[in-house]
């Protein structure tokens, strides 16, 4: 707070959930101002609408004559929802990726936060009423199992939190039910005061030397910044040295925050933090309802929850004691946003952690080729696992050559045979293809003609079980034809999806289940871990997949990876594709021979001489990486050199173009020493969904020279004429380059 003379007016600078690029100076009357703190949410006039903001900063003047500014309609918080160091942050993070601050900033808040809700509520909690644990077991029925389970719960505890009811899916007719027989009561309480709940740390597993070596180095480094890179193949117990790391952080009276892929926030997960600490969690995931949002980041923010697990945005979950944030399966792409705030969560938990002054620790058995490069800049930083647990050995890798062998459909004749002789062994085998559908294309053989989309430059994707085509880019569907609509000839499905190698599949192994685990296929919840409880029986003995199958699973029992289609990374437009590639391929290849059974790994191909698949083969992940440093390195592009993409988007085909010609003129005005301005250039896919696409490309050997020309360049972006008819973005540190 801030003292300021009586009588004199006192400027509020608001962040505002708008695209606006700039804070709002509003007035606060006296009787308030001394009440308002950066941090605090206040209630403002914005346009015709009432809006929540948050004080970033209290001002002497503005530049706007106070006659002009308008007063706040109100106060909302009393206490700063942020700490200042934290508002700080979100500024940092605005500022480097070019992104409205009121907009960074309503990011970071729950949605009932947003919409004005009070951070301190009373909590509706369920508790069983005297005596009723035993009455209750007497009376109700065995078949009655739901009930009765609940009874079970909530007799082991106090009172239930509405998390807690959650967890132990206790829903809301049950607890109706029992209400009205009177063996549950529901009361309100204050919600969690930040009084740190008791912790208690289980016994882990014997640790082997490199794990040892790598928590006793995220250890010895609590309480001040560094940045280790947990490289670690797959099984070799990267999240046995998590664990260790945040019990070490909670013996210290700190809170430890968790970031995992979208696709691996799953129920074992949770279940093996809940196994090892018995402590308040907060799990942070796209399923939770507003309230439920509300309830876990205030845990956080307060400190009652010790350890604070999420995907991507729980990295802007504010924390009372942070100690250590871990960063699981860092390469990870769903990490950085692709719209709106494209943000990296990676890139911003290190930053976090240096402004904290506290350790992360990213995981990986595939790290992206920015924390490697990074580790080799700090010597000491990199903690390597190299060994399977349970002398569990590597799988061995070799390529099919597509071109010298008859293939069924896409599966090549080597390649059936290793699949009968897995499954003769009683073993399983997985068939990894990153195309989801039938067929890629309905193409005429009689005048070439193919299914396109109408709203995209783009086949249309033939499925099974369909009379549509779909576009996968859009969503569009359309009749699917069995003629040409040009010359009548008969049309044919091209190419393989999962769906046709599940029918050939079938087809040639008839006596045998299989499951088929993409997009399509899952769509129920619950529907995924039904089939891999099917595949843990040993039951389901074929699998094919896409992405889906490469994350989190282990299949003990499988024997044989397939590697479908390793071809559709090696001549992409994109410099990051090849990693893309070489990360999958590993990861795919981890499913294999996890036990004791040695793993076989099939990477069919086209192009066997390609170095990264020879690379690959012979080095390992490793020897790719080495290989990939130098060519980017040679090559001037991340991570020895730094990016910034232009995206414009409209209806009309020149728009784009034209204004990204315009962003460039005014871009050469300020003529910043060491950027480069590559483009514009027409999108690789230039329509999609029905609007024309084009970018603009900066490039830098430092981040300085870039941050220098955004600043100035991107608020006159906004007032270009030819800017209204387009739809444009920045993407700094650009994940994809399309
Ligand atoms: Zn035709
Ligand atoms: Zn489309």
């Amino acid at each position: 707070m801030q003292n300021h003379k009586a009588g004199a007016a006192v400027i509020l600078a608001v962040a505002v959930d708008t695209p606006l690029r700039r804070l709002f100076d509003y007035l606060a009357s006296d009787d308030v101002a001394p009440a308002i703190a950066p941090g605090c949410r206040v209630w403002v006039p914005f346009g015709r609408r009432r809006a929540v903001g948050v004080v970033v900063e209290l001002r002497e003047r503005s530049e706007l004559p106070v006659s002009k500014l308008r007063r706040i309609h109100g106060v909302i918080d009393h206490d700063p929802i942020f700490q200042l160091s934290f508002l700080e942050l979100l500024r940092w993070s605005a500022d480097y990726y070019r992104h409205p601050v009121g907009e960074v900033i309503a990011a970071a808040m729950p949605v009932a936060l947003r919409r004005g809700a009070a951070l301190a509520v009373e909590e509706i909690s369920w508790r069983l009423t005297p005596g009723s644990h035993e009455r209750a077991l007497a009376e109700l029925p065995v078949r009655a199992r739901q009930l009765r389970a609940a009874i079970e719960r909530l007799a082991t505890v106090p009172d239930a939190s509405p998390q807690a009811l959650q967890e132990w899916a206790i829903s809301n007719a049950t607890l109706r039910k029992l209400r009205e027989r009177g063996f549950v009561e529901r009361f309100s309480r204050p919600a969690a005061s930040g009084a740190p709940a008791l912790t208690a740390t289980r016994e882990g597993p014997q640790l082997n030397e490199a794990q040892a070596a790598a928590v006793s180095s995220i250890s010895g480094s609590l309480g001040t910044f560094a940045t280790w890179l947990l490289y670690g193949v797959t099984g070799s117990g990267k999240t046995e040295v998590y664990l260790r790391a945040i019990a070490a952080s909670l013996e210290r009276g700190d809170q430890a925050l968790v970031l995992v892929p979208e696709i691996a926030l799953t129920p074992q997960l949770i279940g093996r933090f809940r196994e090892r600490f018995d402590t308040e969690l907060a799990v942070l995931h796209s399923g939770l309802s507003d309230g439920e949002r509300l309830a876990a980041w205030r845990n956080a923010r307060n400190g009652t929850a010790r350890v604070v697990i999420g995907t991507r945005s729980a990295v802007f979950v504010p924390l009372a004691r942070p100690g250590v944030i871990i960063i699981d399966e860092e390469n990870d792409g769903s990490f950085k946003q692709q719209d709106g705030f494209r943000y990296s969560a990676r890139d911003l938990g290190i930053v976090r952690a240096q402004r904290h002054g506290i350790p992360v620790v990213l995981g990986s058995a595939t790290p992206s080729l920015e924390s490697l490069a990074r580790a080799q800049r700090q010597p000491g930083s990199l903690l390597s696992l190299p060994h399977r647990a349970a002398d569990a050995r590597p799988p061995t890798l070799s390529l099919v050559d597509l071109r010298r062998h008859a293939d069924a459909q896409g599966i090549a004749t080597p390649v059936l045979l290793a699949v009968r002789r897995h499954l003769d062994a009683g073993q399983q085998v997985l068939l990894f293809l990153n195309r989801r559908g039938y067929a890629p294309v309905l193409f005429c053989p009689g005048c070439g003609w193919a299914a396109h989309c109408r709203r995209c430059d783009a086949h249309l994707t033939v499925h099974r079980n369909s009379t549509d085509l779909l576009c996968h880019h859009c969503g569009a569907q359309q009749a699917a034809v069995t003629v040409c609509p040009n010359c009548a000839s008969p049309v044919k499905p091209v190419g393989q999806g999962t769906e046709r190698i599940e029918e050939t599949l079938e087809r040639l192994f008839p006596q045998t289940r299989l499951a088929r685990i993409d997009r399509d296929s899952m769509r129920r919840k619950g529907e995924l871990e039904a089939v891999l409880a099917e595949v843990d029986r040993n039951e389901i003995r074929i699998l094919v997949g896409t992405q889906m199958l490469t994350k989190g699973h282990h299949f003990p029992n499988v024997t044989l990876v397939v590697v479908l289609n390793a071809d559709q990374g090696l001549f992409s437009t994109d410099f990051r594709a090849s990693e893309r590639l070489a990360q999958t391929i590993v990861q795919v290849a981890g499913r294999a021979g996890r036990a004791e059974l040695p793993g076989e790994v099939l990477i069919q191909t086209e192009y066997p001489t390609h170095p990264l698949l020879t690379r690959l083969l012979s080095g390992g992940y490793e020897a790719f990486a080495e290989g990939a440093l130098r060519e980017r390195e040679q090559a001037g592009w991340p991570p020895y050199a730094r990016l910034a993409l232009l995206r414009a988007e409209a209806t009309h085909p020149g728009e784009p173009l034209k204004f990204l010609h315009a962003a460039l003129s005014a871009a050469h005005e300020h003529a910043v020493r060491g950027v480069k301005l590559l483009g514009p250039a027409p999108a690789p896919m230039e329509r999609r969904a029905g609007r024309h696409r084009a970018q603009l490309l900066l490039h830098a050997a430092t981040h300085g020279p870039l941050q220098k020309l955004m600043s100035v360049w991107i608020p006159q972006l906004e007032i270009l004429p030819e800017a209204r008819r387009v739809r444009w973005s920045i993407d700094v540190d650009p994940a994809e380059l399309f």
